[in-house]
């Protein structure tokens, strides 16, 4: 029997993290070296204990403290040297990284930059590191393994195929809690039911995503970085149902499709056990039952923010940087009550104009910018309130 994959779950109290728990927790291919939380350190020690795990990370320092004081079973870590120390130092075959948002950029460099294989659910890593990130996989020879659900699907669709077969990438969206509305019935809407996704339990800011569409914009970049597919040769479809994942279009006419129900142990599983499949507990689609598969246009009157992810894009440079940390910082203040839903796309686009798009030369340009399009996008919310 081959030796057991030694994997490191960054991120591993989140949605994704927890769901991923679940798949080691039934596979005898998988053994955890190391967990990491931004500072909910109780939850973390315990996921340690029950898993048998003596190295985490905590990001957030006075959390870090708390978990060494309470922990004496194993080592903490903590803030974002900790994540990296863990990632380099763990003996990882496999890094998870689960983290949420552009924070997720360090570890996804660390891991790759040591040769090691990253099964990759945080997108943001990759809308922000772009082309610096697949080339540092390229030199290194580590594999990018995607975990979001669309990409998984694409990569399971497109692996048996060779150069120049694929015409079309074609990327599923749910459409979020207000598929159907126009942009003034998108004036008011509230917080709770921002958070209520029609098809998928995720965490609060990628739910938020899918309700304004950036996430379908974040996964348009995400795809091109992992396939190397041109802008125009990746489309959006709205898909209420969330049974298709994603589907190719070939150049003989054939179009391939990916279906399951939504739950994303199906794609976790896949990227941790990748190239192998082992059982996950799905109850088997039933098609009858399902009934009706229903496809749309996306209106992007009503939610301008694919198509400024699309804009951005295509002006490359620093633009899908700024992009991501205008979004992630309008997100936050839209969660907290200081910012309307609309006021999401309005500050994105404010931050963009503000910023031009500017070369990225090192992964330095990036965390400058970064931090430049946090603190525009901070003070275009102020301005707003
Ligand atoms: P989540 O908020 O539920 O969990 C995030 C995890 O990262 C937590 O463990 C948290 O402690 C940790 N974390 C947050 N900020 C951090 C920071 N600054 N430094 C270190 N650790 C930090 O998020 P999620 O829904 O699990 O999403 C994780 C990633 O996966 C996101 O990039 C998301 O877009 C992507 N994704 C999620 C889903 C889903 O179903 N949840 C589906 C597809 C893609
Ligand atoms: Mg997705």
């Amino acid at each position: 029997m081959p030796l057991p994959r030694r994997l490191l779950i960054l991120g591993s109290t989140g949605s994704i993290g927890t769901q991923a728990l679940d798949i080691v927790e039934r596979s005898d291919e998988l053994e955890l070296v190391g967990l990491s939380a931004e500072r909910s350190w109780e939850a973390l020690v315990e996921q340690a204990r029950v898993h048998g795990v003596s190295r985490i990370a905590l990001a957030d320092p006075i959390a870090g403290a708390r978990a060494a004081e309470a922990w004496t079973d194993g080592e903490v870590l903590t803030g974002a040297e900790g994540l990296v120390r863990l990632v380099i130092e763990s003996g990882a075959d496999l890094v998870l990284n689960a983290l949420v948002g552009s924070a997720g950029l360090g570890p996804t460099v660390a891991t790759l930059g040591e040769g090691i294989d990253l099964a990759l659910a945080n997108k943001e890593s990759l809308v922000v590191g772009g082309d610096l990130v697949t080339q540092l996989a390229e030199a290194t020879g580590a594999q990018i393994i995607p975990v979001d659900s669309e990409h998984s699907a694409l990569h399971q669709l497109i692996a048996g195929e060779r150069a120049g077969t694929v015409d079309k990438l074609v990327l599923t969206a749910s459409g979020g809690p207000f598929r159907g509305r126009t942009r003034d019935q998108l004036d008011d809407v509230t917080v709770e039911e921002a958070l209520a996704h029609p098809t998928w339990a995720m965490g609060g800011k990628i739910t938020i995503d899918s309700a304004t569409l950036i996430n379908k914009g974040l996964e348009l970049i995400e795809a091109h970085h992992l396939f190397g597919t041109s802008y125009d040769r990746i489309d959006v479809v709205v898909h209420p149902q969330s049974i298709v994942h994603s589907y190719v279009l070939l150049c003989d006419g054939a179009a391939l499709a990916h279906l399951g129900y939504p739950d994303m142990r199906v794609p976790i599983s896949y990227a941790l056990h990748y190239p192998d499949r082992v059982d996950v507990p799905i109850r088997p689609l039933d098609l009858a039952e399902v009934g009706a598969l229903t496809f749309e246009h996306v209106d992007t009157e009503a939610f301008p923010c694919l198509r400024l992810a699309r804009d951005a894009a295509r002006a490359g440079g620093t633009a899908p940087c700024v992009l991501n940390a205008a979004n992630e910082v309008a997100v936050h203040a839209f969660l907290e009550g200081r910012l309307s839903f609309l006021g999401i796309p309005a500050v994105i686009e404010a931050a963009l104009e503000r910023l031009p798009p500017g070369p990225v030369r090192a992964f330095e340009s990036l965390y400058e910018a970064d931090r430049e399009a946090r603190a525009v996008a901070a003070e275009l919310i102020a301005v707003r309130a």
